[in-house]
């Protein structure tokens, strides 16, 4: 087995080769570098950008459970158009007013369990890796000045449009775009380095003073962390042009190495089938979701559905499907957690689990297909229903199936594991032995403990004339 991606690039399904060199096992890999395009902080990200955001924590969760380190990288954009705008709206500092956006990207990653990754760095911290980009291009005569802003000249540039599939023939020599915003098909000259405009933000620069564009950011930060070509660099497929094109240009033109190996590009997110627009009320941010009552789960869930390839719908019909999939799964742990009877592992339960597991890991294999693997995931929970409802599932199975699931959610990360999982049966009945020895020995302050204990994992006690059982709190 050995898991395949489509590049955008080569636009092919390519096996996957970290550091491009293959090798015998997954274990002797490097760790795969990660590059993701992530928010410019001037507002609350809607739940659009979060498809892709929960896809990236998703290839970084499956690259681990397939063994493989990872080295991910995410940047925060916190100097553009946009936020110097607001900031001035505002009448605070661009820090401050950046810090105030970038604190709730990361509340609302959080809420949606999205792993912290291991870089996050700011375009406004890795301004001199900005400046020995443009040094580089500049020695290479690929940059020209035209009222105090530096623009790169894509027409030196031979390998531009390879990634976006532009041609040659769509440049305009000598025309040059300006905004942060740029049309979809426009091909021109882009602003490396941007005279400040009156009550801009500006750095002093061997270059004269100013702030970067927006595709600088990205190709310095790649540079200052990772050093050399990276394995992996994602994005949503508006940014395949021109911001990725970009990328390419003024990295490969400035350290003639190539820049990326994969590219990754998720589609668009639809709202009740159409294109999010505050014009048609179908636009929502995470929290006027969680403010209608869905849960974080549910919206995990659903954001994760659909093959990264292909456009998403998001309907509030399909957030209800979530929840009801996610009840499937709660039902299946409880009833795991109910199971009293003690018997050696059933080895039919083992192969079941491997079963999965391996059809699991064969279906995401092929480009990153979840929503093939959720579909696999729930035939191995209906199969697990069937070995309970036939009495063929032990404590010691329960326990081997919770572990698999364990493993599973480390893909997923939208199972709850009710406080009962991670405290064993053993460990229970243990721990109420020794509580039934302290009442004994008339020692109710231990007695005490241990039953508060116990309740903190949600397991309550009652005292019988049968002796002490316990049940799990609901
Ligand atoms: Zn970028």
């Amino acid at each position: 087995m050995a898991l395949k991606i489509f590049n955008t690039l080569t636009r092919r399904l390519e096996t996957f080769t970290p550091g491009g060199i293959p090798k015998e096992r997954i274990e002797d890999y490097p760790p795969v570098t990660i590059y993701s395009c992530g928010p410019t902080v001037y507002s609350f990200a809607h739940i659009g950008n979060f498809r892709t955001f929960v896809f990236n924590d998703f290839l970084r969760r499956y690259l681990k459970f397939r063994g493989y380190k990872v080295n991910h990288a995410m940047n925060i954009t916190d100097v553009d158009d946009k936020t110097i705008a607001g900031a001035l709206k505002e009448g605070i500092s661009l820090r401050e007013y950046t810090d105030k956006y970038t604190t709730i990207f990361f509340e609302d990653c959080k809420t949606l369990n999205i792993e912290p990754v291991e870089h996050y760095p700011r375009a406004t911290e890795s301004i001199d890796a900005m400046i020995d980009i443009i040094a580089q291009l500049d020695k290479k005569g690929l940059i020209y000045e035209k009222d105090g802003s530096i623009y790169f000249s894509i027409a030196k540039f031979h390998r531009y449009g390879r990634l976006s599939n532009v041609t040659s023939m769509d440049i305009k020599a000598g025309a040059r775009y300006d905004a942060d915003e740029y049309t979809k098909e426009d091909v021109r000259d882009f602003a490396l380095w941007k005279a400040p405009k009156d009550n801009e933000p500006y750095w002093d620069t061997p270059f004269g003073k100013g702030r970067p564009g927006w595709h600088i950011e990205c190709s310095a930060m790649v540079r200052k962390i990772f050093g050399t070509t990276i394995d992996i660099h994602t994005g949503g497929v508006d940014l395949i042009f021109p911001h990725h094109e970009n990328e390419i240009a003024q990295s490969e033109a400035a350290y003639d190495e190539p820049f990326v190996r994969y590219w990754i590009h998720v589609e668009h997110l639809l709202v009740e089938g159409s294109k999010m627009s505050k014009s048609l009320s179908n636009f929502f941010t995470l929290r006027d979701l969680l403010d209608k009552g869905y849960s974080p789960r549910a919206i995990r869930y659903l954001l994760l559905t659909a093959h990264y390839r292909k456009q998403l719908n998001f309907t509030f019909d399909g957030l209800n499907q979530a929840a009801q999939a996610l009840l499937r799964i709660d039902n299946l742990l409880a009833r795991l957690n109910d199971i009293k009877h003690a018997a050696a592992l059933n080895q039919q339960v083992i192969d079941r689990c491997n079963a999965f597991i391996t059809s699991f890991t064969e279906t995401v294999d092929d480009d990153l297909n979840i929503a093939g693997g959720i579909g696999i995931f729930f035939d191995f929970v209906h199969d697990i229903n069937s070995m309970i409802d036939a009495n063929s599932v032990s404590t010691s199975d329960a326990a081997y199936i919770v572990d698999i699931l364990r493993k599973t959610d480390t893909v997923f990360g939208f199972i709850f594991f009710p406080e009962i999982s991670t405290i064993n049966k053993e460990e229970i009945e243990a721990l109420i032995e020794e509580r039934n020895k302290a009442r004994k020995e008339k020692n109710f302050a231990k007695a005490d403990s241990i039953r508060d204990k116990l309740l903190q994992k949600g397991i309550i006690l009652q005292d019988t004339k049968e002796g002490t059982r316990w049940i799990v709190k609901s």
